[in-house]
């Protein structure tokens, strides 16, 4: 007896229940990716990472004795083809929540019927599967986080499940090739794969403890930075939550809450990157193209804006609460569309995806379910109280790098003599009027 996994945003072997489901009730097994050229246009840099983590999972597989299988189309169509050629009784994938996997996963089921082949759904993307909580029992998503997250916690979750051992590919199914990693765009991006994933998981569990004193110091650079791993899937979400909550680290537990509270938005609304979560939420935005490229640019003159947009070009990653002042500062502070700024990001983050992208804009341009819409970051105070010494802007700016301590946030308040010998821009025009704090 023989089963098809096809992989898809859980490239590990560590708890993968579609795997360990295969491994256990069949005796040949096809871990299974198909490339699909429709996907990896958008994201060099994801492109780069997710081949990475492929020739890793590889390599971890023939240890095993089997294979990651590879082809290139259709996943549908190779998923069944394969299927067939490993007299396989059935493919087994994860569940996923965007538009474009739940079409994916319909056509799969049908053309699995045609061909008389089960295709069974897994978890394994979220800690607690999107959609098993429901306000009230029934209905759809929970819009807030404070009542999800309660009732996330005490919920019961799925066990882990085990590795598997060996792994046996049935015969005459041919290995495929793997393109090399292409290139990404960012120099200093973090390196793919379920092994580099278990090292910095490892390390992590080891500096996790002051985590609430250093999630939001933007020079301490205090988080996990797995948000990768498990946009991949190379790192299994209730396993980390597992393990953080067995330290007692709530809060990290509760940042991962934040993680399966947007899956379960993107299940409810799958055209969460262009529509308002809020049917009322949209204001009247501004076009102001010059203004976005500067921004997309990191040239604003707003120093700790454009040093968060210069790290997500030089990582691939962006620290959370540059994120927050950035996105804010589009939307709030230039009045610029949301829409353009989920599109920058999901160029460049590694971990860009559509429920964790989409769902922290829409809460920060107060489309989405903050539940205080009009909150507005002032992005001098911000840079103050989370870069009080301008350590982090300095990192990314090094136009500024002669200017020491906090002074680095305002250098129009700077002595002309200074201002002038600097090779950064003043703050942009269009911003100039409306921002109190920009005066000297
Ligand atoms: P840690 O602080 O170590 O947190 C652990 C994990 O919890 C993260 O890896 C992540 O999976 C989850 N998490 C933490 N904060 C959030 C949050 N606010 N929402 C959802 N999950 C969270 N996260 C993404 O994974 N993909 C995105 O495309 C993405 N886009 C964002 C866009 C904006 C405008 C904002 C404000 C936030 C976005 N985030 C996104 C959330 C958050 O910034 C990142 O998850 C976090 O910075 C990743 O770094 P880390 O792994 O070190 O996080």
């Amino acid at each position: 007896r023989a089963a098809v996994v096809l992989l898809t945003r859980d490239l590990r072997v560590r708890d993968n229940p579609a795997l360990a489901a295969a491994c256990a009730n069949a005796e040949q097994v096809v871990p299974l990716y198909v490339l699909d050229p429709k996907l990896g246009r958008l994201s060099p840099n994801r492109t780069r990472f997710l081949r990475q983590a492929l020739a890793d999972l590889r390599a971890t597989l023939r240890d095993k004795g089997g294979d990651l299988v590879i082809r290139t189309g259709d996943p549908v169509a190779e998923a069944v083809e394969v299927a067939r050629a490993a007299g396989a009784e059935g493919i087994g994938m994860a569940a996923d929540v965007s538009r474009y996997a739940r079409t994916r996963e319909q056509r799969l089921r049908e053309e699995c019927e045609r061909h008389r082949m089960s295709l069974k759904l897994f978890p394994g993307l979220t800690v607690v599967d999107p959609g098993a909580l429901r306000p009230g029992g029934g209905g759809s998503a929970y819009k807030v986080f404070s009542p999800y997250h309660r009732t996330w916690r005490a919920a019961t979750w799925r066990d882990e499940v085990a590795t598997p051992d060996r792994i046996t590919l049935p015969d005459g199914i041919t290995a495929g090739h793997l393109p090399d990693p292409p290139p990404g765009e960012s120099p200093d991006a973090a390196v793919g794969g379920e092994t580099e994933a278990r090292r910095k998981f490892a390390t992590w569990m080891r500096h996790i403890g002051p985590y609430p004193e250093l999630h939001n110091d933007m020079a301490a650079d205090g988080t996990s930075r797995l948000s990768p791993y498990l946009r991949f899937g190379c790192l299994s979400p209730l396993e980390l939550a597992n393990a953080a909550i067995k330290q007692g680290a709530e809060e990290y537990a509760r940042q991962l809450c934040w993680r399966d509270f947007y899956y379960q938005i993107a299940l409810m609304m799958p055209d969460l990157s262009t529509q308002p979560i809020r049917p009322s939420g949209d204001t009247s935005w501004r076009s102001d193209t010059d203004a976005l490229q500067h921004w997309r640019d990191g040239l604003t003159g707003v120093p700790v804006v454009d040093a968060g947009m210069r790290q997500m070009r030089a990582e691939g990653w962006m620290h959370n609460r540059a994120r927050l002042i950035t996105a804010a500062f589009l939307t709030k502070h230039l009045g610029v569309d949301w829409r353009p700024g989920v599109q920058w990001f999901f160029r460049w983050l590694l971990d860009g995806d559509v429920p964790n992208n989409s769902g922290n804009w829409q809460w920060v341009a107060g489309t989405g379910n903050d539940t205080r819409p009009y909150r507005k970051f002032n992005p001098i105070r911000q840079a103050q109280r989370f870069d009080p010494d301008g350590v982090y802007v300095r990192r990314y700016i090094p136009e500024l790098k002669g200017i020491e301590g906090g002074a680095v946030h305002q250098p129009w308040r700077l002595p002309d003599t200074v201002r002038r010998g600097l090779d950064y821009p003043g703050p942009l025009e269009s911003h100039r009027d409306e921002a109190v704090w920009l005066r000297p």
